[in-house]
């Protein structure tokens, strides 16, 4: 399985915003973007995106492609099976734009950071990929499972010995969750209610210039 191996941080910064890959750092003032709100490299201050963002002058396919790299940033998603996303969400019945989001929502790493056993998408996926996770009471390790309603996730029976597992519950009571999915703390897991309504996912997304920017090529 290949990934995006180029530091985190250096994505919020060439969106030109957070996009709280990082967790909890990303409510410190550790955060890179807090210190360094511009792009990354030697014309990071004057590059030429930087420049035509803040004078309006950007083109139409530079605010589609940035729409769509920021998705893919948020859901750490590289862009060959982002675009087999987008294929699926066309051959399905709705709005393109919404069942794409639906999709990215259902990913059984983001479920597992949405349900709050994990501080990020990054590190929901590294605890999906050892194992520790069963979706209908079978074992994955699959981070880019795509869940849909009735289904059910939990952590591992075995894994709940562990000092992150027994900790993750408080962790976890502080942090709310959507309400399409259900929660059990004590017993650590959750469930796909139904499938996420538009107002119920990152507001900042901009789904109509994804459609546009795939409908052009
Ligand atoms: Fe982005 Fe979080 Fe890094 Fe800040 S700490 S730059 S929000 S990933």
């Amino acid at each position: 399985m290949s990934k995006n191996i180029s530091p985190v941080c250096k994505l919020c910064r060439r969106e030109g915003e957070k996009l709280f890959l990082k967790g909890a750092r990303c409510y410190t003032p550790k955060c890179a973007f807090e210190k360094r709100s511009y792009a990354p490299g030697q014309h990071g201050k004057t590059g030429s995106r930087n420049s035509a963002s803040r004078t309006g002058r950007e083109s139409d396919f530079a605010r589609q492609l940035r729409a769509k790299q920021k998705a893919r940033r948020i859901y750490g998603i590289l862009e060959r099976q982002f675009r087999r996303y987008y294929d699926t969400a066309i051959g399905r019945r709705g709005l393109t734009g919404l069942n794409l989001l639906q999709i990215l929502e259902s990913r059984l790493d983001n479920i597992v950071f949405r349900l709050g056993y994990a501080a990020s998408r990054a590190q929901a996926r590294v605890l999906v990929t050892h194992g520790h996770f069963i979706v209908n009471g079978r074992r994955t390790d699959i981070p880019s499972m795509i869940l849909k309603e009735g289904d059910e996730v939990a952590v591992r029976e075995g894994s709940h010995s562990l000092n992150y597992f027994k900790e993750v519950s408080d962790f976890a009571e502080k942090r709310t969750f959507p309400a399409w999915l259900g929660r059990d703390l004590k017993k650590l897991s959750g469930r796909v209610d139904r499938m996420p309504e538009r107002v119920e996912i990152d507001g900042s997304l901009n789904e109509q210039l994804i459609v546009e920017y795939y409908s052009r090529r």
